[in-house]
């Protein structure tokens, strides 16, 4: 049997944008209101009232209109003022594309790199923090989502707090799987947005600010006004009866609406637990195939996404190509560093359940076997199995 190329794949398990919740999906077909109206307004306030407490904030969050890459650049042209020394931390691409941004607008920029499959050390951070005392901004990538692995900023965020700088996090494609929010890491700007784990479509960006940074954009003489890039056009916009700067993406936050529905009636330990069950899943059914993770340890391994490394021989063009015409599964290849030798399996929203993962660990069996790679589906369903009923 072949799966046709020109239909949806059956299964979908790429690490953002991903398939939506039925009710999210639901929501964007409801009427789009005038957005200078009443009812818009109250359904406004009510969406960015809940979005404070999905984000467990005592400041109210931001949403721009953008996919987080606009608030990722807004925070870095809002906070980090012409004088500013920066201190970017990079595990991955993300943190690395960020150093694009804060060496626009900053002066000196500083890299502390580690190899793509490790985590940042936050005592290297303290190290480089003495050596640069007049560091002011600090960045960090939560989730490098190309080579699935996790940075422990809350300790970082704890440095930081400390030597009195500031951080912006990049949490797009860990917020709303597993248990970090703004004020945990003492974030100064905390960017996710709805396309990965809250499973809605990417169009918003979510921003988590704190006192101090709003300080410190009022204080930036080049912080944006006037431009999509702004951060501080936004402050209460469409709160009290605050006009917004321009047209919010009315469908999109009807749409991020039915995503926060959904993700505090779980409730989020839940989701998080989920999440968390499905990567275990899936990471212990990629062992018994033989095959191993990107990332250098399972302590720093994303409950998000999974980055499997190809086996010799195996290339990645032929891997998603047989995963796709067999089976119709959807996963993504590698990006940067991970580029054709790695595939990324997300276990995002509603992918994440250990149904999904075993599905994806048959298809990943049989067609590793039709590649020719010596490997044991049946031993890696068992395994995975096992971890499912544990868990109950
Ligand atoms: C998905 C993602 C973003 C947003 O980038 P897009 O290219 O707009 O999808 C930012 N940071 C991380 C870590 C992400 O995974």
């Amino acid at each position: 049997m072949r799966y046709p190329h020109d239909k949806p794949p059956v299964l979908s398990l790429t690490p953002g944008p991903v398939p939506v919740y039925p009710e999210v999906l639901h929501a964007l077909s409801r009427q789009v209101p005038y957005d200078d109206d009443l009812p818009y307004s109250a359904k406004y306030e009510f969406v960015v009232e809940r979005l404070q407490s999905a984000m467990q904030l005592s400041t109210k969050p931001l949403i721009l209109q953008g996919e987080p890459v606009l608030g990722l650049e807004a925070a870095a042209a809002s906070l980090i003022a012409s004088d500013d020394t920066v201190l970017n931390l990079v595990s991955g691409p993300y943190g690395r594309g960020f150093g694009v941004w804060a060496r626009r607008y900053g002066t000196q920029v500083v890299d502390l790199e580690v190899p793509d499959n490790q985590a940042i050390d936050s005592h290297a951070v303290s190290d480089l923090l003495k050596r640069y005392p007049q560091t002011a901004v600090v960045s960090v990538c939560h989730h490098e989502t190309p080579c699935g692995t996790i940075n422990p900023i809350n300790e970082i965020g704890a440095v930081v707090a400390d030597h009195g700088a500031l951080l912006i996090v990049d949490a797009v494609s860990s917020f709303g799987g597993m248990n970090t929010h703004p004020e945990d890491c003492q974030a100064a700007i905390y960017v996710t947005g709805p396309a990965k784990c809250l499973g809605a479509p990417p169009a918003l960006t979510l921003l988590g600010v704190s006192t101090r940074a709003w300080a410190k954009m009022k204080a930036n003489p080049t912080a944006p006004r006037g431009s999509v890039l702004s951060i501080l056009d936004w402050e209460d916009a469409g709160l009290g009866g605050r006009r917004f700067p321009f047209t919010t993406s009315i469908a999109d936050i009807n749409a991020l609406d039915a995503a926060l529905d959904l993700y505090l009636a779980e409730r989020p330990q839940a989701v998080w637990a989920r999440h968390d069950l499905t990567a275990r899943t899936f990471r212990v059914g990629i062992a018994a195939l033989s095959l191993s993770i990107w990332a250098a340890s399972d302590a720093i391994a994303s409950p998000t996404t999974t980055v499997v490394r190809l086996p010799e021989g195996v290339s990645e063009a032929e891997l998603l190509g047989d995963l796709r015409a067999r089976y119709g599964l959807l996963v993504s290849g590698g990006r940067g560093p991970t580029t054709g030798k790695a595939i990324r399996v997300a276990h995002m929203g509603p992918a994440a359940h250990p149904l999904h993962a075993i599905a994806a660990l048959s298809a990943l069996g049989g067609s590793l076997q039709r590649l020719g790679f010596d490997t044991s589906p049946g031993a890696a369903i068992e395994a995975a199995l096992q971890v499912v009923e544990l868990s109950t």
